[in-house]
């Protein structure tokens, strides 16, 4: 037993509520158990319990034992003055307070329910609760992955709105140092947003009819032409560089490009090479997604392709096989569920407009399944994985639930042990009393 599930099976009721009593022998009935209370003060707040004729309306706060109040010096802490009811597991006093409303909770609880909550803690498997789920009715593991997709929007929205403090609530430039980082993948994330934010798009929005113009921006805050080349086209690159450096008095990135273990089509010179062409090609992107109606215009947004230059090379001055490096599909995925699609949420959201955040969660089941090992893990366990809204919700579930051991805050593991509390369940609680 620990706390948090002590909580969890006052909150929502999993014990026998028959013939409840008070230690001091009183009958009582809980009317509502409280709201769960994650701040200072007593861990649920607003109860009501009827004793008697009487109605008490406060908080309920719990241990593990009676002696935790004392422990806890909870008498000197005016926060818990209007405290009503003290839910503990076992009593550990002999003579407990008599003013204090008292029950204990220990044989109340069905067995089943600690030792399945016991299992899963302990659990090695790829989810611990994976042998049960096929008996969590369809509504509820649909209902919860909707909730696990909002939770992974809201988090992506964060950043996104963060993004929009530091560019004064631009969202052309936000959008374009999101996409930047999002298009130099894990590995150079850090490296191309610092390189979006060192060149604004004011900036190159002066020079984006010529592309040679664009890349030398590019490469060069970069980092990438301080050397010797051989070739005439890195040359003029370097040249050009040094030309608009010194008219603009540009200060490098200062954040080093790599490129160890990554497939060339990765490599930071492509990846740098498309973005030059996107901004060449296209112009107020974020205006353009907002009118897009269908994910099929995103789709032919991003559908472009570098300089003929990198048809025959992956990095300057070493030519290679012909191979035209337009941005695959792959990587168009990946810039609408990590860029687009969190833009698009969050205007609806700071916009108060629905019919964004609808658009955005409605393009993400219009994209494939990511493939990793995630996602082939709940393939694995008989999890179907159709599109892209489902993928996001599984990795919301696994990374920030299952590994974490939050069965009680998860609707499924809330659903599992309270098949096996043997009690009727109560109406289930507003998200507000769950506390999320
Ligand atoms: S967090 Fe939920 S889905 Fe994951 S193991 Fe626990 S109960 Fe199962």
């Amino acid at each position: 037993m620990n706390e948090r599930l002590l909580q969890f099976i006052w909150q929502f009721r999993y014990f026998n509520t028959s013939d409840l009593q008070l230690y001091s022998g009183e009958s009582f009935r809980i009317i509502h158990p409280g709201q769960l209370n994650k701040h200072q003060g007593p861990d649920f707040l607003e109860a009501r319990i009827q004793v008697g004729s009487t109605l008490w309306v406060g908080s309920v706060e719990l241990h593990l034992k009676t002696s935790g109040w004392k422990k806890h010096a909870h008498s000197d802490d005016s926060n818990y003055d209007n405290v009503i009811l003290h839910v503990v597991w076992e009593n550990d006093e002999p003579d407990p307070d008599p003013d204090m409303g008292l029950f204990i909770l220990e044989d109340r609880v069905s067995k089943l329910l600690l030792k399945q909550y016991e299992s899963w803690m302990d659990s090695p498997s790829f989810i611990p609760c994976e042998s049960q789920l096929s008996k969590v009715k369809s509504i509820v593991w649909e209902n919860w992955k909707e909730r696990l997709l909002v939770e992974r929007l809201l988090r992506k929205s964060a950043q996104v709105r963060l993004f929009l403090e530091e560019s004064n609530h631009h969202w052309e430039e936000s959008f374009w140092w999101m996409l930047a980082r999002n298009m130099g993948i894990k590995v150079n994330a850090d490296a191309f947003e610092s390189i979006a934010r060192t060149i604004p798009l004011k900036l190159l929005g002066k020079h984006k009819k010529q592309i040679h113009q664009l890349e030398a921006l590019l490469f060069g805050q970069a980092g990438l032409l301080n050397r010797i080349f051989v070739e005439d086209y890195p040359m003029m690159l370097y040249k050009e560089y040094q030309f608009l450096q010194n008219k603009y008095k540009l200060r490098a990135a200062g954040i080093a490009v790599h490129y160890l273990r990554m497939r060339p089509v990765n490599f930071p010179t492509i990846r740098l090479a498309q973005l030059a062409m996107l901004i060449h090609e296209s112009s107020h992107l974020f205006s353009r997604i907002k009118d897009a109606q269908s994910y099929k215009d995103i789709k032919e947004m991003f559908s472009i392709t570098a300089n003929d230059y990198w048809h025959y090379h992956y990095v300057f001055d070493e030519t290679s096989s012909f191979n035209p490096k337009k941005i695959g599909d792959q990587m168009i995925n990946n810039i609408l569920i990590n860029t687009v699609i969190p833009f698009l949420f969050t205007y609806g959201d700071i916009h108060k407009e629905n019919s964004f955040k609808q658009r955005a969660m409605k393009w993400l089941e219009e994209i494939g399944p990511d493939v990793n090992s995630v996602t082939n893990g709940f393939q694995e366990i008989g999890i179907p994985v159709t599109h892209a809204r489902d993928t996001q919700a599984l990795m919301e579930l696994k990374t920030k639930y299952c590994d974490q051991r939050r069965c009680l805050d998860c609707a499924v593991g809330n659903a599992l042990l309270g098949y096996t509390s043997g009690v009727r369940p109560h109406p289930n609680p507003s998200p507000k009393e769950r506390g999320s």
